[in-house]
């Protein structure tokens, strides 16, 4: 079995992840999360809740929008047109392929953000043919990853389910923050079910159809310098910079949090400031720092959106996975509904003292120009009228003429000073992206162990299913009532399992497969002297301590453990 057969393996066993329905033969992308899955989720997004929202809630808030949106707004966004990927079909046995990924298999060379005749051409070309049945293929189209619905009985109100939770955050911008402090920065965070109808997700959790993502809009004016990077002081990012994946360099290089901004790595303060709290997170997640870096996308793999985008990077084992994606949107999307919907969706920022402005406008010498002829005036307007005071005096300059007669006979430019109290623009948006399952995948993945023939899953105890397991060592009425007293204290501190089926033995081995950090156990020898065993779940050495020491010994225990 491959490392990834045995995770899944597990995950099935143990009841952490599924195939969604399971007993008419599954559909492909789509998982079920159980029980233990759900509580290692729920710490996952707990873990992100705190880190990325709470730890900044002078400026992060967080809200909820729907699944189901209107046509107009992935019409605006630019999802209609470009959320697409592209396919190919087989022409003998009509199987339909991710053609990317088609030509990165099958001839080892990166095909992404090519078009679809430069796709259709790499498979003649390379002479890929079918894998199912060796037959030839037709021409590369684009496919659209929205899952479309109807919005109510009217089958003309279409409408999608959301491909990422960040439409809802821009559509609801304005409210926001008019609600709140009216104040940039202003980071909106969501955390929500998501759908795209993925062409071919063969890769478990790691590619469904429908998951929970986890993101940052994060609203700034691109001319703040007050970002707080000192916040994470002398931190250490790994990235492979778009300059070194065109030297073909493979290799990411160390930068401190400020060398990012002061060595121009990235086009704005705020995307380090958000990479350096997303290298924080998916350290928290148990992945050691050297199996973490950004990869900066090069200008034809980044989103329709996106100016600069880094996707951040998980080594595990001999795979490189994308955990997370910090894309600077600029004002695309503000600025995009703002004319779709005919809303003013600006800021207007105050400075502190007002600044005056030299403004140039323009002149038009009207006495001068009605005595001229129709034509003349005709022209005139048409030469003149998209231009601005700048280019209309660099055209004076040059003595351009109409009809004949010098420009400067009929206008002229010039120049005033005024106050100005503060600036109106769009705000621009950072936004970084966590797939929730991937998180959960990875972090399982990453704490899978084998220690002789035992499966041991090393999670941090902040994701662990449970903090401590409870046993009584066996099923005699005074160890179980003891031990049920004891598991009843320890609730009211920690996350804390019971459990009195089986053989002691049995039930270390599932703790240790779920994650349990610490499992205690009550013995006959606990009735004597009021001393329990403390059990750790990687290196399986045992402690024997009073009741009245198992709280803080625990709290220490639980605080010191790293993995
Ligand atoms: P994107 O909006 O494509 O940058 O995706 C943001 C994040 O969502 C990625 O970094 C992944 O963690 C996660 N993600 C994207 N697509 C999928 C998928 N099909 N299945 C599971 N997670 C995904």
């Amino acid at each position: 079995m491959s490392e990834t057969e045995k995770v899944i393996e597990l995950a099935k066993r143990r009841g952490i992840f599924w195939p969604s329905y399971e007993i008419y033969g599954g559909i492909g992308g789509l998982y079920d999360i159980g029980p233990i899955g759900t509580r290692i989720k729920n710490k996952i997004v707990n873990l992100w809740r705190q880190i990325f929202v709470e730890d900044n809630n002078e400026f992060v808030v967080e809200i909820e929008t729907p699944i189901i949106t209107p046509e107009k707004v992935f019409k605006a966004s630019g999802h209609i047109d470009r959320f697409t990927d592209p396919i190919v079909e087989c022409n003998k046995c009509h199987k339909v392929y991710r053609a990317d990924h088609l030509v990165e298999e099958f001839a080892h060379i990166s095909a992404e953000g090519l078009n679809t005749t430069e796709i259709t051409s790499l498979i003649r070309d390379k002479g890929i043919r079918c894998p199912s049945c060796g037959g030839d293929f037709g021409d590369v189209r684009e496919f659209n990853l929205l899952f479309g619905t109807t919005i109510g009985p009217y089958s003309d109100s279409k409408g999608y389910l959301r491909p990422e939770t960040a439409q809802g955050m821009f559509t609801s911008f304005k409210r926001v923050y008019d609600s709140s402090r009216q104040k940039l920065p202003l980071g909106i965070a969501q955390i929500g079910r998501v759908a795209r109808n993925e062409i071919s997700p063969r890769q478990g959790l790691l590619r469904m159809r429908e998951f929970t993502i986890m993101e940052v809009e994060f609203f700034m004016d691109p001319e703040d310098k007050d970002v707080p990077l000192w916040k994470y002081g002398e931190d250490i990012i790994r990235v492979l910079t778009a300059e070194l994946k065109q030297k073909k360099e493979e290799k990411p290089i160390s930068y401190k949090v400020s060398e990012l901004v002061s060595e121009k790595a990235v086009i704005n303060p705020w995307m380090a400031y958000w990479m350096a709290t997303a290298n924080k997170f998916v350290k928290e997640l148990g992945i050691s720092e050297n199996n973490i870096y950004f990869e900066e996308k090069l200008p034809h793999e980044r989103a329709h959106y996106s100016s600069q985008t880094f996707d951040q990077m998980i080594v595990l084992g001999n795979d490189k996975i994308e955990i997370s994606g910090h894309a600077y949107r600029g004002d695309y999307d503000l600025s995009n509904h703002a004319k779709s919907s005919g809303q003013d969706l600006t800021v207007f920022k105050k400075y502190s003292t007002p600044i005056t402005v030299k403004k140039k406008s323009v002149i038009i010498n009207k006495d001068k120009l009605n005595n001229e002829d129709k034509n003349l005036i005709k022209d005139f307007m048409k030469r003149i009228s998209n231009l601005s005071p700048e280019q209309i005096e660099t055209l004076i300059k040059m003595d351009e003429k109409i009809n004949g007669k010098s420009l400067s006979e009929f206008v002229s430019v010039v120049e005033r000073e005024e106050k100005e109290s503060g600036k109106k623009f769009y705000p621009h948006v950072v936004e970084p992206s966590f797939g929730v399952e991937r998180c959960l995948y990875i972090s399982v993945a990453n704490a899978y162990r084998e220690k002789k023939d035992r499966i041991v899953l090393s999670l941090p105890p902040k994701i662990a299913p449970y903090e401590v397991a409870v046993f009584p060592l066996l099923e005699r009425g005074e160890l179980v009532e003891r031990a049920r007293k004891i598991y009843l204290m320890l609730k009211t501190g920690f996350d804390v399992m019971f459990d009195d089926s089986g053989s002691i033995g049995k039930r270390y081995a599932r703790s240790d497969e779920i994650g349990v950090p610490f499992a205690i156990t009550i013995d006959p020898q606990t009735l004597q002297d009021d001393t329990i065993t403390i059990r750790d779940r990687d290196t399986w050495d045992q402690i024997r301590v009073k009741e009245g020491e198992l709280i803080n010994t625990l709290k220490e225990l639980v605080i010191n453990k790293k993995r």
